[in-house]
């Protein structure tokens, strides 16, 4: 027999996603998060959230996450672990395929997918990943105690990550491709502080050296065309993301770059699809701003079924 559409089912298990399942329940929506990895998305993979409010002090970015996992499943929400590969449209209803084979329906969607990172593209990247580069320091970290380590970047995520490695690494080597970082002054200030932090300026990453393990990463300055190797066991590369939206790309409006196209109700150019956190097209994307679309969005999905 065939299974009864789900009034709701939400993409991605980050604060957006959880906010939005937290929400349903309480407003008697049975809802379904399909999350491909583990419930908190980027979160999860961060060490210490400071910014998040009440939490004086701050919070372990795992525990963040399960503690808004628990809050929804306690509430009754329903979680699969599978990917996404392609949303489409049956009349009203949205069908959502999963790479395990299955199709699940729903009246209503919320996308709250998030970012994946950003590669760099320089050679070495791919053939020492997992032997030495690294997208996340909060999983990794604890393998470079004692040694030298490189962070690419100069936003939030490289400022901050580069951070948490200073704890753990001997030195660490914070490398910008211009001379001012991008990262909010408050992080800027702690890496400025930090001793065993040193920013390297206007300065390219080329290519990652090694044999069986990363050895040095090349370096550019490129205002005098000077080039060097820069001897690490380390490098973590955080230059930017982007959006996980290619399997609703054929059918909402988007930005070249894959963002969602979505004012503050989270309401897409497809009634009845919803977009929020990180995937919208925002100037902020914070935990606190995810959770806010995760609200918004359940207010605009009840309406939608109001209107049904
Ligand atoms: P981001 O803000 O887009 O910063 C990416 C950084 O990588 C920029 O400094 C950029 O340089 C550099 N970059 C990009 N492409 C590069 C390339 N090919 N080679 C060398 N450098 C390159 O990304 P993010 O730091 O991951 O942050 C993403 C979002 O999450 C932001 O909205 C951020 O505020 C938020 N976030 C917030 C927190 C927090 O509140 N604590 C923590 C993490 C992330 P340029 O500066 O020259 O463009």
């Amino acid at each position: 027999m065939e299974q009864e559409p789900y009034p709701l089912v939400i993409l991605g298990g980050g604060p957006a996603g959880l906010t939005a399942a937290i929400y349903a329940m309480r407003a008697g929506l049975t809802c379904l998060v399909i999350e491909k990895a583990v419930a908190g998305g980027a979160v999860f993979l961060t060490d210490k959230i400071e910014n998040y409010p009440g939490f004086p002090g701050g919070i372990l970015g795992p525990e963040l996450s399960q503690r808004m996992e628990e809050q929804a499943k306690s509430l009754g929400a329903e979680f699969l672990q599978d990917e996404v590969t392609r949303v489409e449209l049956e009349g009203n209803l949205k069908l959502v395929k999963l790479a395990g084979g299955k199709t699940v329906t729903s009246r209503a969607l919320v996308v709250a997918s998030g970012c994946q990172p950003n590669r760099l593209g320089i050679p070495g990247e791919d053939k020492f990943y997992g032997r030495g580069v690294s997208y996340c320091a909060a999983c990794d970290g604890a393998f470079f105690r004692g040694a030298e380590v490189a962070v690419i970047g100069g936003g939030d995520s490289a400022v901050q990550e580069a951070l948490l490695l200073s704890k753990l690494a001997k030195h660490v080597h914070l490398i910008h491709r211009r001379d001012q970082l991008r990262a909010i002054q408050v992080l800027q200030d702690a890496a400025q502080q930090a001793k065993n932090i040193s920013l390297i300026w206007d300065t390219l990453a080329q290519e990652v050296e090694g044999e069986d393990q990363v050895k040095a990463v090349k370096l550019l300055h490129k205002p005098t065309g000077q080039k060097r190797s820069l001897p690490v066991e380390g490098v973590f590369i955080y230059v930017g993301g982007k959006p996980i939206t290619g399997f609703i790309r054929h059918l909402v409006e988007m930005t070249p770059e894959g963002y969602i196209q979505a004012g503050e109700d989270c309401k897409t150019s497809v009634p009845g699809i919803f977009a929020a956190g990180d995937v919208r097209k925002k100037p902020t994307r914070q935990i606190a701003s995810a959770v806010g679309d995760g609200c918004n969005a359940l207010k605009a999905v009840e309406d939608y079924l109001l209107g049904l």
